[in-house]
Protein backbone atom coordinates (compact mmCIF):
# COMPACT_ATOMS: atom_id res chain seq x y z
CA UNK A 1 0.00 0.00 0.00
CA UNK A 2 1.75 3.47 -0.81
CA UNK A 3 1.67 5.64 1.97
CA UNK A 4 2.77 8.44 -0.26
CA UNK A 5 1.59 10.28 -3.20
CA UNK A 6 3.40 12.94 -5.13
CA UNK A 7 -0.67 14.29 -5.71
CA UNK A 8 -3.75 13.95 -3.17
CA UNK A 9 -6.83 14.88 -5.63
CA UNK A 10 -10.17 15.24 -3.26
CA UNK A 11 -13.47 14.34 -5.40
CA UNK A 12 -13.65 12.05 -8.05
CA UNK A 13 -15.95 14.23 -10.16
CA UNK A 14 -15.09 15.25 -13.47
CA UNK A 15 -12.37 17.92 -12.02
CA UNK A 16 -11.01 15.54 -9.64
CA UNK A 17 -10.53 12.67 -12.84
CA UNK A 18 -9.51 15.47 -15.09
CA UNK A 19 -6.83 16.70 -12.31
CA UNK A 20 -5.72 12.88 -11.89
CA UNK A 21 -5.32 12.13 -15.66
CA UNK A 22 -3.11 15.27 -16.56
CA UNK A 23 -1.42 14.93 -13.55
CA UNK A 24 -0.62 10.94 -13.72
CA UNK A 25 0.25 11.12 -17.21
CA UNK A 26 3.04 13.52 -16.76
CA UNK A 27 4.41 11.07 -14.27
CA UNK A 28 3.21 12.25 -10.73
CA UNK A 29 2.03 9.61 -8.41
CA UNK A 30 -1.29 10.48 -7.62
CA UNK A 31 -4.29 9.14 -5.29
CA UNK A 32 -7.82 10.57 -5.96
CA UNK A 33 -10.04 10.47 -2.86
CA UNK A 34 -13.55 10.20 -3.34
CA UNK A 35 -16.33 10.51 -0.27
CA UNK A 36 -19.11 7.65 -1.97
CA UNK A 37 -18.68 6.39 -5.81
CA UNK A 38 -17.24 7.99 -8.23
CA UNK A 39 -19.19 10.96 -10.67
CA UNK A 40 -22.56 10.62 -8.24
CA UNK A 41 -22.35 14.62 -7.59
CA UNK A 42 -22.74 17.81 -9.62
CA UNK A 43 -20.21 15.42 -12.80
CA UNK A 44 -23.11 12.70 -12.25
CA UNK A 45 -26.52 15.14 -12.22
CA UNK A 46 -25.15 17.42 -15.06
CA UNK A 47 -26.90 18.33 -18.45
CA UNK A 48 -23.34 17.82 -20.00
CA UNK A 49 -23.61 20.66 -21.92
CA UNK A 50 -20.66 22.11 -23.87
CA UNK A 51 -21.38 25.56 -24.11
CA UNK A 52 -19.20 27.45 -25.83
CA UNK A 53 -20.73 30.90 -27.57
CA UNK A 54 -21.71 32.99 -24.69
CA UNK A 55 -24.39 31.83 -21.84
CA UNK A 56 -27.72 33.26 -20.68
CA UNK A 57 -25.67 34.67 -17.49
CA UNK A 58 -28.06 33.88 -14.96
CA UNK A 59 -29.98 30.58 -13.27
CA UNK A 60 -33.35 31.60 -12.19
CA UNK A 61 -33.02 33.66 -8.54
CA UNK A 62 -29.18 33.83 -9.22
CA UNK A 63 -28.38 37.73 -7.62
CA UNK A 64 -24.63 38.17 -9.56
CA UNK A 65 -24.68 37.50 -13.57
CA UNK A 66 -21.65 35.31 -14.38
CA UNK A 67 -19.36 37.70 -16.86
CA UNK A 68 -19.76 36.58 -20.07
CA UNK A 69 -16.91 38.17 -22.03
CA UNK A 70 -14.27 36.80 -19.19
CA UNK A 71 -15.84 33.26 -20.43
CA UNK A 72 -14.81 33.22 -24.09
CA UNK A 73 -11.70 32.63 -24.09
CA UNK A 74 -11.46 30.20 -21.48
CA UNK A 75 -14.49 28.51 -23.86
CA UNK A 76 -12.41 28.70 -26.64
CA UNK A 77 -9.84 27.00 -24.88
CA UNK A 78 -11.91 24.56 -23.60
CA UNK A 79 -13.64 23.69 -26.70
CA UNK A 80 -10.38 22.80 -28.30
CA UNK A 81 -9.51 20.34 -25.62
CA UNK A 82 -12.60 18.69 -26.21
CA UNK A 83 -12.21 18.77 -29.81
CA UNK A 84 -9.18 15.48 -29.48
CA UNK A 85 -10.28 14.38 -25.93
CA UNK A 86 -12.31 11.03 -27.03
CA UNK A 87 -9.38 9.88 -29.31
CA UNK A 88 -6.73 11.44 -26.46
CA UNK A 89 -8.38 9.55 -24.03
CA UNK A 90 -8.85 6.31 -26.59
CA UNK A 91 -12.77 5.97 -25.56
CA UNK A 92 -15.98 7.61 -27.06
CA UNK A 93 -17.78 9.17 -24.30
CA UNK A 94 -21.24 9.80 -26.81
CA UNK A 95 -19.78 13.36 -27.74
CA UNK A 96 -21.81 15.76 -29.67
CA UNK A 97 -20.39 18.67 -31.73
CA UNK A 98 -23.73 19.37 -34.43
CA UNK A 99 -23.93 23.07 -33.09
CA UNK A 100 -26.26 25.01 -31.08
CA UNK A 101 -28.78 28.03 -31.64
CA UNK A 102 -29.13 30.68 -28.79
CA UNK A 103 -32.84 31.93 -30.05
CA UNK A 104 -34.58 35.18 -29.23
CA UNK A 105 -38.33 36.22 -29.12
CA UNK A 106 -38.31 40.14 -28.57
CA UNK A 107 -36.60 43.08 -31.18
CA UNK A 108 -34.95 43.71 -27.90
CA UNK A 109 -33.57 39.79 -27.13
CA UNK A 110 -32.49 40.17 -31.15
CA UNK A 111 -30.00 43.24 -30.65
CA UNK A 112 -28.56 40.92 -27.21
CA UNK A 113 -27.85 38.08 -29.99
CA UNK A 114 -25.63 41.10 -32.33
CA UNK A 115 -23.74 42.14 -29.07
CA UNK A 116 -23.01 38.52 -27.62
CA UNK A 117 -22.24 37.50 -31.45
CA UNK A 118 -19.64 40.81 -31.40
CA UNK A 119 -18.17 39.51 -28.18
CA UNK A 120 -18.16 36.25 -29.51
CA UNK A 121 -16.05 37.17 -32.68
CA UNK A 122 -13.94 39.00 -30.79
CA UNK A 123 -12.67 36.18 -28.80
CA UNK A 124 -12.23 34.01 -31.85
CA UNK A 125 -15.64 32.06 -31.67
CA UNK A 126 -17.08 32.05 -34.85
CA UNK A 127 -21.20 32.66 -34.73
CA UNK A 128 -23.74 33.74 -36.90
CA UNK A 129 -27.16 35.91 -35.77
CA UNK A 130 -29.34 33.68 -37.96
CA UNK A 131 -33.31 35.10 -39.04
CA UNK A 132 -36.21 32.88 -37.53
CA UNK A 133 -36.63 31.75 -41.14
CA UNK A 134 -33.11 30.37 -41.17
CA UNK A 135 -32.84 29.04 -37.82
CA UNK A 136 -35.86 26.61 -38.87
CA UNK A 137 -33.83 25.57 -41.64
CA UNK A 138 -31.29 24.18 -39.10
CA UNK A 139 -34.25 23.32 -36.54
CA UNK A 140 -37.35 23.06 -38.46
CA UNK A 141 -39.08 22.00 -34.91
CA UNK A 142 -38.37 25.25 -33.46
CA UNK A 143 -41.59 27.58 -32.88
CA UNK A 144 -42.58 30.35 -35.46
CA UNK A 145 -42.31 33.24 -32.61
CA UNK A 146 -38.45 32.62 -32.35
CA UNK A 147 -37.25 35.64 -34.16
CA UNK A 148 -33.20 34.99 -34.72
CA UNK A 149 -31.00 32.60 -32.78
CA UNK A 150 -27.38 33.30 -32.43
CA UNK A 151 -25.32 29.57 -34.31
CA UNK A 152 -22.44 28.63 -33.16
CA UNK A 153 -20.91 25.22 -34.61
CA UNK A 154 -18.63 24.33 -31.77
CA UNK A 155 -21.58 23.88 -29.26
CA UNK A 156 -22.34 20.25 -28.12
CA UNK A 157 -22.57 17.93 -25.51
CA UNK A 158 -21.51 14.39 -24.19
CA UNK A 159 -22.61 11.82 -22.19
CA UNK A 160 -21.41 12.74 -18.27
CA UNK A 161 -21.63 9.24 -16.86
CA UNK A 162 -18.75 8.28 -19.41
CA UNK A 163 -16.58 11.10 -19.46
CA UNK A 164 -15.56 11.06 -15.81
CA UNK A 165 -14.92 7.42 -16.38
CA UNK A 166 -12.60 8.25 -19.27
CA UNK A 167 -10.53 10.14 -17.53
CA UNK A 168 -10.33 7.83 -14.47
CA UNK A 169 -9.15 4.62 -16.55
CA UNK A 170 -6.80 6.76 -18.37
CA UNK A 171 -5.61 7.94 -14.79
CA UNK A 172 -5.34 4.84 -13.44
CA UNK A 173 -3.60 3.48 -16.60
CA UNK A 174 -1.07 6.13 -15.93
CA UNK A 175 -0.69 4.87 -12.12
CA UNK A 176 -2.98 6.87 -10.37
CA UNK A 177 -4.64 4.80 -7.25
CA UNK A 178 -9.13 5.90 -7.06
CA UNK A 179 -9.90 5.20 -3.69
CA UNK A 180 -14.14 5.81 -3.67
CA UNK A 181 -15.66 5.27 -0.30
CA UNK A 182 -12.37 7.40 1.12
CA UNK A 183 -13.95 10.34 2.95
CA UNK A 184 -11.00 12.71 3.49
CA UNK A 185 -11.21 13.72 7.07
CA UNK A 186 -8.07 15.63 7.52
CA UNK A 187 -5.44 16.98 6.32
CA UNK A 188 -2.39 18.42 8.83
CA UNK A 189 -0.02 21.09 6.97
CA UNK A 190 3.75 20.10 7.89
CA UNK A 191 6.19 22.40 6.54
CA UNK A 192 5.06 22.53 2.79
CA UNK A 193 3.42 18.50 2.94
CA UNK A 194 0.58 17.39 3.99
CA UNK A 195 -0.54 14.55 6.32
CA UNK A 196 -4.27 13.51 4.81
CA UNK A 197 -6.37 11.39 6.79
CA UNK A 198 -9.66 9.10 6.33
CA UNK A 199 -10.54 8.31 9.69
CA UNK A 200 -7.44 5.94 10.94
CA UNK A 201 -5.86 6.27 7.43
CA UNK A 202 -3.18 8.24 6.46
CA UNK A 203 -1.42 9.64 3.33
CA UNK A 204 1.76 11.72 2.93
CA UNK A 205 1.34 14.27 0.02
CA UNK A 206 3.80 17.24 -1.56
CA UNK A 207 0.69 18.06 -2.69
CA UNK A 208 -3.22 18.70 -2.13
CA UNK A 209 -5.65 19.12 -4.90
CA UNK A 210 -9.10 20.33 -3.68
CA UNK A 211 -11.53 19.75 -5.81
CA UNK A 212 -14.49 18.52 -3.73
CA UNK A 213 -17.08 21.08 -5.59
CA UNK A 214 -19.67 22.34 -3.28
CA UNK A 215 -17.92 20.63 -0.11
CA UNK A 216 -15.08 22.83 -1.24
CA UNK A 217 -15.05 24.80 1.68
CA UNK A 218 -16.12 21.84 3.57
CA UNK A 219 -12.18 20.26 2.63
CA UNK A 220 -10.67 23.37 3.17
CA UNK A 221 -11.85 23.93 7.06
CA UNK A 222 -9.67 20.43 7.22
CA UNK A 223 -6.32 22.94 6.87
CA UNK A 224 -7.99 26.04 8.29
CA UNK A 225 -8.73 27.58 5.11
CA UNK A 226 -11.89 29.49 4.69
CA UNK A 227 -12.74 28.99 1.35
CA UNK A 228 -15.38 31.17 -0.30
CA UNK A 229 -17.36 28.59 -2.22
CA UNK A 230 -21.20 27.74 -1.58
CA UNK A 231 -23.88 25.74 -3.01
CA UNK A 232 -26.77 25.55 -4.86
CA UNK A 233 -28.95 22.72 -5.81
CA UNK A 234 -30.29 23.17 -9.93
CA UNK A 235 -32.51 20.48 -11.71
CA UNK A 236 -32.73 18.63 -15.06
CA UNK A 237 -35.70 16.90 -17.01
CA UNK A 238 -35.80 14.38 -19.13
CA UNK A 239 -38.54 12.76 -21.42
CA UNK A 240 -39.10 9.23 -22.70
CA UNK A 241 -36.92 8.94 -25.98
CA UNK A 242 -38.37 9.95 -29.34
CA UNK A 243 -37.44 9.38 -32.86
CA UNK A 244 -34.13 11.99 -33.63
CA UNK A 245 -35.73 15.30 -34.52
CA UNK A 246 -32.78 17.72 -32.85
CA UNK A 247 -28.96 16.82 -34.00
CA UNK A 248 -28.65 20.53 -31.94
CA UNK A 249 -28.21 22.52 -28.37
CA UNK A 250 -31.02 24.82 -27.77
CA UNK A 251 -30.33 27.65 -25.37
CA UNK A 252 -32.49 31.23 -25.23
CA UNK A 253 -30.68 34.50 -24.63
CA UNK A 254 -33.33 36.24 -22.22
CA UNK A 255 -33.64 32.58 -20.34
CA UNK A 256 -32.38 30.27 -18.47
CA UNK A 257 -33.26 27.25 -20.93
CA UNK A 258 -31.14 24.71 -22.32
CA UNK A 259 -32.64 21.90 -24.62
CA UNK A 260 -31.02 18.36 -26.50
CA UNK A 261 -32.21 15.42 -27.73
CA UNK A 262 -29.34 12.95 -26.41
CA UNK A 263 -28.22 9.68 -28.58
CA UNK A 264 -30.41 7.74 -26.94
CA UNK A 265 -33.82 9.79 -28.12
CA UNK A 266 -34.15 11.69 -24.85
CA UNK A 267 -34.80 15.34 -24.69
CA UNK A 268 -33.03 16.71 -21.69
CA UNK A 269 -34.38 19.85 -20.53
CA UNK A 270 -32.39 21.88 -17.81
CA UNK A 271 -31.15 26.01 -17.56
CA UNK A 272 -30.10 26.18 -13.71
CA UNK A 273 -33.85 26.48 -12.10
CA UNK A 274 -34.05 25.87 -8.72
CA UNK A 275 -34.54 22.55 -6.79
CA UNK A 276 -36.58 22.09 -4.09
CA UNK A 277 -33.86 21.49 -1.59
CA UNK A 278 -30.08 20.90 -1.46
CA UNK A 279 -28.73 18.34 0.49
CA UNK A 280 -25.42 17.60 1.30
CA UNK A 281 -25.48 14.08 2.63
CA UNK A 282 -28.10 12.87 0.91
CA UNK A 283 -29.89 13.77 -2.75
CA UNK A 284 -31.40 16.94 -3.27
CA UNK A 285 -34.89 17.31 -4.56
CA UNK A 286 -36.37 18.56 -7.40
CA UNK A 287 -39.52 21.30 -6.99
CA UNK A 288 -42.57 21.00 -9.28
CA UNK A 289 -42.28 24.73 -9.52
CA UNK A 290 -39.52 24.62 -11.42
CA UNK A 291 -40.37 21.53 -13.54
CA UNK A 292 -43.16 23.36 -14.29
CA UNK A 293 -41.42 26.33 -15.35
CA UNK A 294 -38.64 24.79 -17.17
CA UNK A 295 -40.48 22.46 -19.56
CA UNK A 296 -43.18 25.33 -20.00
CA UNK A 297 -40.62 27.11 -21.51
CA UNK A 298 -39.02 24.55 -23.56
CA UNK A 299 -42.66 23.24 -25.34
CA UNK A 300 -43.09 26.82 -26.11
CA UNK A 301 -39.35 27.04 -27.59
CA UNK A 302 -39.88 23.91 -29.16
CA UNK A 303 -43.88 22.91 -29.40
CA UNK A 304 -43.06 19.09 -30.28
CA UNK A 305 -41.82 18.32 -26.66
CA UNK A 306 -45.43 19.08 -25.98
CA UNK A 307 -46.13 15.67 -27.00
CA UNK A 308 -43.63 13.79 -25.58
CA UNK A 309 -44.05 11.91 -21.96
CA UNK A 310 -41.79 13.23 -18.92
CA UNK A 311 -39.81 10.34 -17.49
CA UNK A 312 -37.89 11.95 -15.06
CA UNK A 313 -36.47 14.88 -12.91
CA UNK A 314 -33.17 14.90 -11.17
CA UNK A 315 -31.51 17.82 -8.69
CA UNK A 316 -27.83 17.90 -8.38
CA UNK A 317 -25.47 20.63 -5.99
CA UNK A 318 -23.65 22.71 -7.94
CA UNK A 319 -20.75 24.82 -6.59
CA UNK A 320 -20.96 28.64 -6.84
CA UNK A 321 -18.95 31.30 -5.49
CA UNK A 322 -19.88 35.59 -4.96
CA UNK A 323 -18.87 36.43 -7.93
CA UNK A 324 -20.36 33.50 -9.72
CA UNK A 325 -17.10 32.88 -11.51
CA UNK A 326 -14.87 29.65 -11.66
CA UNK A 327 -12.07 29.29 -8.90
CA UNK A 328 -8.92 27.76 -10.10
CA UNK A 329 -5.24 27.91 -8.72
CA UNK A 330 -3.12 27.91 -5.68
CA UNK A 331 -4.30 29.13 -2.27
CA UNK A 332 -2.38 32.13 -1.01
CA UNK A 333 -0.30 31.11 2.22
CA UNK A 334 -0.76 27.23 1.99
CA UNK A 335 2.22 26.53 -0.77
CA UNK A 336 1.38 23.21 -2.75
CA UNK A 337 -2.43 23.45 -1.90
CA UNK A 338 -4.71 23.81 -5.52
CA UNK A 339 -8.53 24.45 -5.93
CA UNK A 340 -10.42 24.45 -8.95
CA UNK A 341 -14.39 24.51 -8.99
CA UNK A 342 -17.52 26.48 -9.86
CA UNK A 343 -20.04 26.66 -12.19
CA UNK A 344 -19.83 25.06 -15.70
CA UNK A 345 -16.92 23.27 -14.51
CA UNK A 346 -18.29 20.42 -17.03
CA UNK A 347 -17.41 22.28 -19.95
CA UNK A 348 -14.45 23.45 -18.20
CA UNK A 349 -13.25 20.52 -16.89
CA UNK A 350 -10.91 19.24 -19.41
CA UNK A 351 -8.99 22.78 -19.22
CA UNK A 352 -8.91 23.01 -15.32
CA UNK A 353 -7.64 19.65 -15.16
CA UNK A 354 -5.01 20.74 -17.61
CA UNK A 355 -4.21 24.33 -15.60
CA UNK A 356 -3.75 22.24 -12.37
CA UNK A 357 -1.40 19.68 -13.60
CA UNK A 358 0.52 23.14 -15.65
CA UNK A 359 0.36 24.80 -11.70
CA UNK A 360 1.14 21.74 -9.90
CA UNK A 361 4.70 21.53 -12.34
CA UNK A 362 4.99 24.96 -11.73
CA UNK A 363 4.47 26.26 -15.76
CA UNK A 364 2.41 28.98 -16.80
CA UNK A 365 -1.14 27.67 -16.95
CA UNK A 366 -3.01 26.46 -20.05
CA UNK A 367 -5.23 29.16 -20.05
CA UNK A 368 -4.76 33.42 -18.20
CA UNK A 369 -6.38 32.56 -15.22
CA UNK A 370 -6.37 36.49 -14.02
CA UNK A 371 -9.64 37.23 -11.72
CA UNK A 372 -9.83 33.39 -11.04
CA UNK A 373 -7.72 33.09 -8.41
CA UNK A 374 -8.26 31.87 -5.10
CA UNK A 375 -7.12 34.71 -3.65
CA UNK A 376 -10.25 36.94 -3.91
CA UNK A 377 -12.31 34.00 -1.92
CA UNK A 378 -9.41 32.47 0.28
CA UNK A 379 -8.14 33.05 3.39
CA UNK A 380 -5.74 31.22 6.29
CA UNK A 381 -8.20 30.95 10.12
C1 LIG B 1 -28.23 19.79 -12.79
C2 LIG B 1 -26.92 20.36 -13.26
C3 LIG B 1 -26.76 20.69 -14.60
C4 LIG B 1 -25.53 21.21 -15.05
N1 LIG B 1 -25.37 21.45 -16.39
C5 LIG B 1 -24.14 21.82 -16.85
C6 LIG B 1 -23.88 21.89 -18.24
O1 LIG B 1 -24.74 21.61 -19.05
N2 LIG B 1 -22.64 22.27 -18.64
C7 LIG B 1 -21.64 22.60 -17.76
O2 LIG B 1 -20.55 22.97 -18.19
N3 LIG B 1 -21.86 22.49 -16.44
C8 LIG B 1 -23.06 22.10 -15.96
N4 LIG B 1 -23.28 21.95 -14.64
C9 LIG B 1 -22.16 22.22 -13.74
C10 LIG B 1 -21.16 21.06 -13.76
O3 LIG B 1 -21.79 19.86 -14.00
C11 LIG B 1 -20.46 21.00 -12.45
O4 LIG B 1 -19.88 22.27 -12.22
C12 LIG B 1 -19.36 19.94 -12.44
O5 LIG B 1 -19.84 18.65 -12.77
C13 LIG B 1 -18.73 19.90 -11.07
O6 LIG B 1 -17.69 18.96 -11.08
P1 LIG B 1 -16.72 18.86 -9.83
O7 LIG B 1 -15.82 17.71 -10.11
O8 LIG B 1 -16.14 20.18 -9.53
O9 LIG B 1 -17.72 18.57 -8.59
P2 LIG B 1 -18.59 17.28 -8.23
O10 LIG B 1 -18.99 16.52 -9.42
O11 LIG B 1 -19.66 17.72 -7.30
O12 LIG B 1 -17.55 16.37 -7.45
C14 LIG B 1 -17.03 16.71 -6.19
C15 LIG B 1 -16.76 15.39 -5.51
O13 LIG B 1 -16.06 15.62 -4.28
C16 LIG B 1 -16.45 14.62 -3.38
N5 LIG B 1 -16.10 15.00 -2.01
C17 LIG B 1 -16.67 15.96 -1.25
N6 LIG B 1 -16.10 15.98 -0.03
C18 LIG B 1 -15.14 15.03 -0.02
C19 LIG B 1 -14.20 14.57 0.96
N7 LIG B 1 -14.14 15.10 2.18
N8 LIG B 1 -13.37 13.55 0.64
C20 LIG B 1 -13.41 12.98 -0.60
N9 LIG B 1 -14.28 13.38 -1.56
C21 LIG B 1 -15.13 14.40 -1.28
C22 LIG B 1 -17.96 14.54 -3.60
O14 LIG B 1 -18.50 13.34 -3.09
C23 LIG B 1 -18.04 14.65 -5.12
O15 LIG B 1 -18.05 13.40 -5.75
C24 LIG B 1 -24.47 21.43 -14.14
C25 LIG B 1 -24.64 21.08 -12.79
C26 LIG B 1 -25.84 20.54 -12.35
C27 LIG B 1 -25.98 20.14 -10.91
Amino acid sequence: VTDHFDVVVIGAGVLGAAAGYYLSREGWSVGIFERGAVNRQGSGSTAGNLHIQAIHPRRPGQAVPVDIKRFLPLQLAASNMWTTLEEELGEGFEMTRNGGLMVAETPAQVAELEAKHRAELGAGIETEVLSGEDARKILPILSDKILAADWCSRDGYANPLLVTLAFLRRARDCGAVISPFTPVTGIDLEGESFTVRSGDRRWHASHVVNVAGPWIANVGRLTRLNIGVGAVAIQMHLTRRAGPRMQVLVQHVGEALSVKQVQAGNVMIGGGWPAASLSMEGRSQPSLASARGNVQQAVRVLPWIGDLQLLRTWAGPLAVTRDEMPVVGEVPGCRNYFVAGGTYAFTFAPLWGKCIADLVGRRPPAAALEGLEPKRICRVV
